[in-house]
C-alpha cells in the first residue's frame, strides 16, 4: 500500500515514532494507502529545519524566492492530471471538478504570491523638512498553516504561498483526511529546487500533531482554515502565547433570492451554491431564502433541477457530486438531516445516503436534500452541516431577509440575488458578512480581502492581507 510520506528538511520521512494512519477512499470505503502518524518529535524536528532555512530564505532576493515559486506553479499545471486524480481519490470530490477548480486554482494561488513577492513594497512618510519614516515589512519568522480536508491542496496553497513569499518559512499540516496532493506537492518542490527546510510537512491528527505545531514556542504566527469549533481550542493555545492568529472557519451562508431577480441564474447559480463539491465548501449557501411571491415557483424549479444531479462514481466523467470526505463526516450530516424531520421540517428531494453499485457501492454519498418548513431559528438552520443539504424558506420584506439572514453566529459569505441595484446596495450593507457575491457565486478575485465576521473568523486572506499577516511592520525614523 502506498506510503505518504512527511516532508522535512527538504527529505520525504517517515514519523520518528514509525506509525501511521490509514487514508481512505472514500467513494470505495476503504483504505488505499497510509499517512504518517506525527508527534511532537516531528514538529520539532520541522521546526529546527525552518529554523536554519530562515536565516537564508528571509534575506533571500524577491526575485529568487519568486523564481522558485513560480516553477512549482509551472509543475502543478504540468501535472494536472496526476494531482486532480489524486484529489478526487482522496476526498471524495469529482475529478471533473478537481481539475477544473482545485488544481488550477492552486497553481494560480502559487503564481499570484509568486509575483506579489516582486511588488510588495515598504511604505516612507515624510514628517515635513524634519524626518523621514519608512516602515519595513519583516517576515514574521517560522509560521504554521494548518488547513482542512474540503478543498486540499486548493487550501493549504492558499497559506503556504503569501507565506513563503512574504519570506517566513513554514511548518504545515494538511488533513489526516486528505494528505495526498500536499505529499505530491512536496515532491514538486524538491524537483523546483525550493531550499531545505523553507516548507516543512508534518502529517497526522489534529489533537497530535497539529496541536504540537499551535504549541510550539518558537512558531510565532498560526493561519488555520477549519472548523469554528477547532479554531476556538487554537486560539485558546495560541493567544495567551500572543502568536499571531489567522483563523478562517464556519459558515451557514445565506442565499437570498428577490422576486426581481433573474429567476433562471438565480436557479442554475443556486444548485452550484448548494452542492458543488457536494456542499462541502464553506461558502455554499446552505440557507435559501426566497421571496414569498415567488417562492413556490423557486421550489418547483429548484427540486426539479436537484433531482436531476447526477451521484456517483467521482472519477467518471458526468458525475456531478461525488462522495463526503469520510463515514463520519456522512453520519454527521445523515444525522441533521433526521434533526430536520424532528424540527418538522419536510423532505422535497433526496434525504438519504446514496446507494451506487459497482466500486463504490460502499462509498460515503448522500442524496442531494432540499428541506423546507423549517422556522429560521431551528437548529437545523442555525448549525453549520456541510454536506449536499439546503434548506429553502420564505421571506416578505427586506427587513425580514435581513433578520433572516443574520440570524447565525457565523457571518462568512452570503449571495444576494436582484436586479434592483439600490436593493442590491442596501442589502449588501446590512449583512453581517465579510464576503456578500451580488448575481453571483465563488466568482473570485485574489486581491480582494476573504474571511469572515462573527464566528467564522478572524482576520482575512488574500492579496496584501495575506503578506501582511506573514510580516511585521517595523517603522524606521531618520530625523533630517
Ligand atoms: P477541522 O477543524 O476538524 O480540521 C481542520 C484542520 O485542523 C485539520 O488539519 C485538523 O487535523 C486540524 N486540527 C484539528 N484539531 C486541531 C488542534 N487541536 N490543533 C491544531 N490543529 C488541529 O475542520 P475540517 O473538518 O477539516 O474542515 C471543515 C471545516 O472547515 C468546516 O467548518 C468549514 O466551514 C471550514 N472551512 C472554512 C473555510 C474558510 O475559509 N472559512 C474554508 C474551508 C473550510
Amino acid at each position: 500500500m502506498l506510503k505518504i510520506q512527511n516532508y522535512i528538511d527538504g527529505k520525504l520521512v517517515d514519523a520518528i515514532s514509525g506509525a501511521s494512519l490509514p487514508n481512505i477512499d472514500p467513494s470505495e470505503g476503504r483504505a488505499y494507502s497510509m499517512v504518517p502518524d506525527s508527534d511532537a518529535k516531528d514538529v520539532e524536528l520541522a521546526v529546527q529545519a525552518a529554523k536554519e532555512a530562515f536565516l537564508t530564505w528571509s534575506i533571500m532576493p524577491a526575485e529568487k524566492r519568486s523564481a522558485v515559486l513560480s516553477r512549482i506553479a509551472d509543475f502543478i499545471e504540468r501535472d494536472i492530471q496526476e494531482l486532480a486524480r489524486a484529489e478526487s481519490i482522496d476526498n471524495g470530490k469529482t475529478l471533473s471538478l478537481a481539475l477544473s477548480l482545485d488544481i488550477p486554482r492552486a497553481a494560480s494561488n502559487i503564481r499570484f504570491y509568486a509575483t506579489g513577492a516582486l511588488h510588495f513594497s515598504s511604505e516612507a512618510h515624510i514628517t515635513g523638512n524634519e524626518a523621514v519614516n519608512y516602515t519595513l515589512r519583516v517576515p514574521t519568522g517560522v509560521v504554521g498553516c494548518i488547513s482542512p480536508w474540503n478543498l486540499p491542496l486548493y487550501l493549504f496553497t492558499w497559506k503556504i504561498a503569501p507565506a513563503l513569499a512574504a519570506g517566513c518559512t513554514v511548518v504545515a499540516k494538511p488533513s489526516e483526511l486528505t494528505p495526498m496532493t500536499a505529499y505530491l506537492f512536496s515532491k514538486l518542490c524538491v524537483e523546483a529546487g525550493l531550499p531545505p527546510g523553507v516548507l516543512n510537512i508534518v502529517n497526522g491528527l489534529g489533537g497530535k500533531a497539529g496541536q504540537a505545531i499551535i504549541e510550539h514556542p518558537e512558531i510565532v504566527s498560526i493561519s488555520f482554515t477549519g472548523g469554528t469549533v477547532t479554531g476556538k481550542k487554537i486560539a485558546a493555545t495560541a493567544a495567551p502565547m500572543l502568536k499571531k492568529l489567522s483563523l478562517e472557519l464556519g459558515g451557514k451562508n445565506p442565499n437570498i433570492i428577490f422576486a426581481d431577480c433573474d429567476l433562471k441564474k438565480a436557479i442554475n447559480t443556486s444548485i452550484q451554491s448548494s452542492f458543488l463539491n457536494q456542499g462541502e465548501i464553506c461558502l455554499c449557501g446552505s440557507r435559501i431564502l426566497v421571496e414569498r411571491s415567488i417562492y413556490e415557483q423557486f421550489l418547483n424549479e429548484f427540486v426539479l433541477e436537484v433531482k436531476k444531479l447526477r451521484v456517483g462514481d467521482p472519477l467518471e466523467q458526468d458525475i456531478q457530486v461525488g462522495a463526503l470526505v469520510s463515514e463520519a463526516h456522512m453520519n454527521k450530516v445523515l444525522g441533521y438531516i433526521e434533526l430536520a424531520q424532528n424540527e418538522g421540517g419536510v423532505i422535497r428531494c433526496g434525504g438519504k445516503r446514496a446507494k451506487i453499485s459497482g466500486r463504490c457501492e460502499d462509498g460515503y454519498f448522500v442524496q442531494p436534500t432540499v428541506i423546507t418548513d423549517l422556522d429560521y431559528k431551528c437548529r437545523t438552520n442555525q448549525e453549520e452541516i456541510f454536506g449536499p443539504v439546503v434548506t429553502v424558506a420564505p421571506f416578505d420584506s427586506e427587513e425580514q431577509a435581513v433578520a433572516m439572514a443574520n440570524s447565525t453566529t457565523y457571518g462568512l459569505a452570503a449571495t444576494i440575488w436582484t436586479e434592483n441595484l439600490s436593493r442590491a446596495h442596501r442589502i449588501a450593507a446590512q449583512v453581517k458578512s465579510g464576503i456578500i457575491w451580488i448575481n453571483c457565486w465563488l466568482f473570485r478575485d485574489l486581491r480582494t480581502p476573504f474571511g469572515g465576521m462573527k464566528q467564522s473568523g478572524v482576520g482575512r486572506e488574500g492579496g496584501w492581507d495575506a503578506m501582511k499577516f506573514f510580516t511585521e511592520a517595523k517603522n524606521v525614523c531618520i530625523k533630517i
